[in-house]
């Protein structure tokens, strides 16, 4: 589909809806309008951005959602490719991330090897270093199949099996696969595991091939988006601005009507919505939800509970990104596949002050702090219920920052606010982050982008190919539109 197309009157242009203001879709409206459609996007919520959003308060910027950014030459190319420049500009993180380990010690890991390897015992770096090379192994192997482009068919995984198959691992486990390569001591393992929870999976179940992971991270590096990772969401929205894409929040999608298999209406609770096609960049099961269809119960990914606190003083211990590990491990997820929060959760902590001063007052931290959490169960769940089970969940991450000595005196809070599953349920369905969980070879392969027997209509986001994380669905989005494009004349 060629960008930024010239189209005769507005009558000719395809009408397409983009349905959710998450960055998947504010990519799909981005390229369809670029290409000349004429694109209404719906959003339920007053702001955009989807999970991706941002607190201010008392001086105070936080991030709500993603805050670790990889791939962000997918950043670039969502504007290159429709002639824009990247409205936003990316600095490396140096350290990548800080680990805190329960024995009190700390490692700082980099993209580069020296000082990654200066914090490891001999035996360990030449553990880290074979496991990173199987990561890249890995990566290099799955992301021209699973990742760019569009959602691999039965030949595309023919041909990757039959290259890859056995270096992937099949059968095999991520912990079985770090133990055959000798990267599963204290320090390495809950390390490399934790990987797999950036697509909301349960490490231990997690399938060997979700290893290339790691090297998205370790191998390509972290990026802080400057002004935070909310700039790009402001960014998309200038650009939607310029392609004259009707934005209508507030307005919240009831169902889509059919008419001879095509999606040839949208209803929402604000009137119908004629369109020649949609891209629905919302919770694959919701977009299911509205076709009348059920979705096939599978286990949630992970949900999150994440506390913001605007304090009046700074711990130079944290850097932008720190992880302080439990005791033990893996735990925590046995709490979570029973529907609790885990008292000894993993935290992750984020501090934007250190390299974005504009973000807290002088003196002053913005932390983001948050554990892996279960998403809402399916039935028989009331607000009280959920109440009870968030509070034990909150009550859970103030004592392990204060068992590690993280916390800090009630005088130095300025403000703070808790955001949990049931906030992000508002989002993904039951308040999981990443859809379905990824566990096993079968469950790690994100569903297509379109559904059986239904035409003129593109699903994209976090829920389906290529997968969850804010880079996957800026790809998923630009690649919905690219499937439909033909489908409205555009290609
Ligand atoms: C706390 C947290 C931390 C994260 N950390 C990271 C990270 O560090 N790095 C990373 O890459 N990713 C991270 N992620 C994941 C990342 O945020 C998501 O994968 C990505 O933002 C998903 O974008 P999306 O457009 O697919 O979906 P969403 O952002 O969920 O967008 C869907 C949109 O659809 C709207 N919608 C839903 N229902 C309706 C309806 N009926 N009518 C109209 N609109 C509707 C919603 O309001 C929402 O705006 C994190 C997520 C969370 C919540």
């Amino acid at each position: 589909m060629s960008a930024a197309r010239a189209h005769g009157s507005d009558g000719a242009r395809p009408r397409v809806a983009v349905l959710g203001g998450g960055v998947a879709g504010l990519a799909a409206a981005l390229r369809l309008a670029a290409s000349g459609a004429r694109v209404t996007l719906i959003e339920r919520e007053a702001r955009l951005g989807g999970k991706a959003g941002e607190w201010r308060e008392a001086g105070f910027r936080f991030d709500t959602g993603p805050s670790v950014l990889t791939l962000p030459h997918v950043v670039r190319e969502t504007f290159a490719e429709v002639g824009l420049e990247c409205p936003v500009a990316f600095r490396p993180a140096a350290p990548l991330c800080r680990y805190v380990y329960p024995d009190g010690r700390v490692w700082d890991v980099y993209r580069e090897l020296e000082p990654t390897l200066a914090g490891l015992a001999a035996d360990e770096a030449e553990a880290y270093l074979r496991a990173l090379r199987k990561a890249r192994e890995l990566y290099e192997a799955a992301a021209p199949v699973f990742v760019h482009g569009p959602p691999p068919g039965l030949p595309q995984l023919a041909a990757y099996g039959l290259r890859h198959g056995l270096a992937a691992a099949p059968g095999r486990s991520l912990p079985a696969l770090l133990r055959a390569l000798g990267a599963d001591s204290p320090l390495l393992r809950p390390f490399f595991l934790r990987f797999a929870t950036y697509v909301g999976a349960d490490p231990r179940r997690a399938p060997a091939v979700l290893h290339n992971v790691a090297w998205a991270e370790l191998g390509l590096g972290v990026h802080h988006p400057v002004g935070g990772m909310y700039a790009l969401v402001r960014g998309l929205e200038a650009a939607l601005a310029r392609f004259g894409v009707e934005v209508r929040l507030e307005t919240t999608v009831e169902r889509l009507a059919q008419r001879g298999g095509a999606v040839r209406e949208v209803v929402t609770d604000a009137g119908v919505l004629p369109c020649d096609a949609v891209v629905a960049a919302v919770d694959r099961d919701r977009v299911l939800g509205w076709l009348g269809r059920r979705p096939r119960p599978r286990p949630p990914s992970l949900s999150g509970l994440v506390l913001l606190a605007g304090l009046g003083q700074r711990d130079q211990r944290l850097a932008h990104h720190t992880i302080v590990f439990p005791e033990r491990y893996g735990e925590e997820f046995d709490a979570i596949a029973a529907g609790r929060h885990p008292h000894d959760p993993t935290l992750y902590l984020n501090v934007t002050v250190h390299s974005d001063p504009a973000d807290a007052p002088e003196g002053g931290e913005n932390r983001f702090v948050m554990a892996n959490a279960p998403a809402l169960p399916r039935q028989g769940d009331d607000a009280v219920a959920r109440e009870a089970r968030e509070r034990e969940g909150r009550e859970a991450v103030m004592a392990t920052l204060a068992r590690r000595g993280f916390d800090w005196p009630a005088s130095a809070l300025v403000t703070s606010r808790w955001l949990g599953p049931a906030a992000f349920a508002r989002f993904g369905d039951r308040g999981r982050l990443y859809g379905a969980a990824p566990h096993g070879l079968l469950g790690a392969l994100r569903p297509g982008q379109r559904l059986r027997g239904v035409r003129g209509l593109a699903l994209a986001g976090g829920t389906v190919h290529p997968g969850g994380g804010v880079p996957l669905a800026l790809l998923s989005g630009r690649e919905a539109a690219e499937l439909l494009a033909a489908e409205v004349g555009l290609g």
